[in-house]
């Protein structure tokens, strides 16, 4: 008898083989066997005419301080996510003094974007160093499996204390190493590291960003001393040159892979390819270096409930802008008001913010479903050309629709040719990896966490502008290949032996929603998610936690610990 038997599903299995007609058995949470089952199950799910899938693996997310408080790990669950990485881009919680919380939260809310009151409120500290910080994770439940990395910032606030920022001496260096070696044996999965001038917070750039290369060397040392982990980094632009050199330097001397933030930039958008080009160099060189790509541009979510949009720095814009919603949007349709605040200026001296808030062409109504391929002629350059109204003009119109609860979709990166064409051919690189969903992160701005539903919505069905995708590819990048990277061999593909980790999808009536705005963060904060339907049931360790996008209670998610004591 089995525990459970899934009957007659659509099972693509998450290795890149043809999907199959076929049952999927499982007993004490992993897959038994997958084709004719002949044995009956405990319990027995009709899948005709779904899709079974391996459960979404996401191995770049800032979960850190929400799963210390949040069973659902919301909104990655809604999205059919499995297993979760985090700890990401060098910022993270662990090790930490009693007197060094506030810093890593204000770093985490100047870097990451989540509010700085939710994550107050919502951690309790019960660790200092990071073995305790993953006890502690541990010892709470949750619907999903996650995984941590050591972030580099934290561990430099922790040995430098004041100094952060400043050059780490012999001593220190050796004993930043020494602890994440430490953290590395107790079960962290990796070390992460920034060095990307974007990421800020009030105290300057994420300590470490400036750190030297025997630095990075030592730490790099330390992952290979323990054994497994990955190195992970996100960087400016695309690293081949000098930071494409220590990369190496770090994948040759530990046999680690490495792995940091690849995207097209304004700035230069071929550089993608060069960098695609270097990791499949350095592969046949025997490294692994592997640049992790979105499968949609970064998109910033410009509307009158974001962090940013193109009024929010207009003195007009700021006198309102601690009104209630309604009250806010009922002023912004005030003649006089609309008057004095498209009279205005953007009341900012950041280049890069009055860049960023007025880059008309790339600026689109993002509409419900979400469209995160918008056609050239959509954009608000495009449509106030047509119409012979200003730019300024046409993005306040849109910013007020739906009750000032609209969204417009600003791509950051990865969107230069008004297209998909540059994602799809780094999506699609053997060398790289999905990632970048940023999951629990950015919550004023980006909603990128449902990315992976965007795979079976967007790539693999509803593309209009460009080639699509197969099922199989999409499945296989965001669960065998993801998972593969971060040497999660008990997961990631639906196949005997494995985790029983497992999503039912209607693949026909999937359907992404348009972000919102909620406020359930602890002390209210806000974030945006995303909602979806479709997602049928989902399965972790074969123990049902969703039914139709509504949580069964179960928690069956554990921490994955990594060569662990
Ligand atoms: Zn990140």
């Amino acid at each position: 008898m089995h525990d459970l038997v899934i009957r007659g599903g659509k099972v693509v299995d998450g290795t890149g083989a043809a999907a199959v007609i076929a049952d999927v058995a499982v007993t004490d949470g992993i897959v038994t066997e997958v084709g004719q089952v002949a044995g009956s199950g405990r319990r027995e799910v009709d899948a005709t005419g779904l899709a079974v899938l391996p459960g979404w693996v996401d191995i770049h997310t800032h979960y850190d301080g929400q799963v210390t408080w949040d069973p659902q790990v919301t909104p990655s669950s809604w999205h059919g996510v499995t297993t979760v990485v985090m700890g990401n881009c060098g910022v993270g919680f662990a090790p930490v003094r009693a007197d060094g919380h506030d810093f890593l939260i204000e770093l985490m809310e100047g870097v990451e974007d989540i509010p700085g009151t939710a994550l107050h409120e919502g951690m309790d500290w019960t660790w200092e160093s990071f073995p305790e910080y993953l006890d502690a994770l541990e010892g709470t439940e949750r619907v999903l499996d996650i995984a941590a990395q050591v972030p580099h910032a934290a561990l430099r606030a922790y040995v430098l204390g004041e100094r952060a920022h400043e050059d780490a001496t012999a001593d220190e260096i050796a004993e930043m190493a020494r602890l994440t070696c430490e953290a590395l044996e107790a079960g962290a999965v990796g070390f992460s590291t920034s060095r990307t001038m974007l990421h800020r917070s009030r105290h300057g750039l994420v300590p470490g960003t400036h750190a030297p290369i025997d630095e990075l060397m030592a730490l790099g040392d330390a992952v290979g001393a323990a054994g497994h982990g990955v190195f992970q980094l996100i960087d400016d632009g695309s690293p081949v040159g000098e930071v494409g050199h220590w990369m190496a330097e770090i994948a040759r001397r530990t046999g680690a892979t490495v792995t940091y933030s690849l995207a097209q930039t304004a700035a230069d958008p071929l550089a993608y390819r060069a960098a695609l080009d270097a990791a499949a160099a350095a592969a046949a060189d025997g490294l692994t270096i592997v640049p992790q790509v979105p499968c949609r541009p970064t998109g910033m979510m410009f509307g009158i409930q974001s962090s940013l949009h193109p009024f929010i720095t207009h003195p007009t814009y700021r006198r309102l802008s601690t009104l209630p919603l309604g009250e806010r949007v009922e002023q912004l349709r005030r003649p006089d008001v609309r008057a004095a605040l498209l009279a205005e200026e953007p009341a900012t001296a950041s280049p890069v913010a009055r860049y960023l808030m007025s880059r008309w062409s790339r600026i689109f109504p993002l509409g419900d479903p979400p469209d995160y391929e918008p056609a050239p002629e959509t954009s608000v350059a495009a449509v106030a050309e047509r119409e012979g109204r200003r730019p300024e003009e046409v993005v306040l119109d849109w910013m007020l629709e739906r009750d000032g609860t609209a969204f417009l979709f600003a791509p950051l990166a990865s969107y230069e040719d008004t297209n998909h064409d540059a994602i799809r051919e780094m999506m699609l690189h053997p060398n790289a990896v999905l990632g970048l969903s940023d999951g629990g992160a950015h919550c004023g701005l980006i909603c990128d966490v449902s990315m992976p539903t965007s795979l079976l919505t967007h790539w693999v069905r509803d593309r209009e502008r460009g080639p699509l995708i197969t099922l199989e590819q999409a499945v296989h990048l965001q669960t065998g290949r993801t998972a593969a990277v971060y040497g999660f061999t008990d997961r990631g593909t639906l196949q005997p032996g494995k985790r029983a980790d497992i999503n039912l999808v209607d693949l026909d009536n999937l359907t992404l929603h348009a972000p919102e705005m909620i406020f359930d963060l602890p002390a209210n904060g806000r974030r945006l998610v995303q909602r979806v339907d479709g997602y049928r049931a989902t399965f972790v360790a074969g123990v049902q936690t969703y039914a139709d996008g509504v949580a069964t209670g179960a928690t069956p998610g554990r921490l994955v610990r990594f060569g662990a004591r």
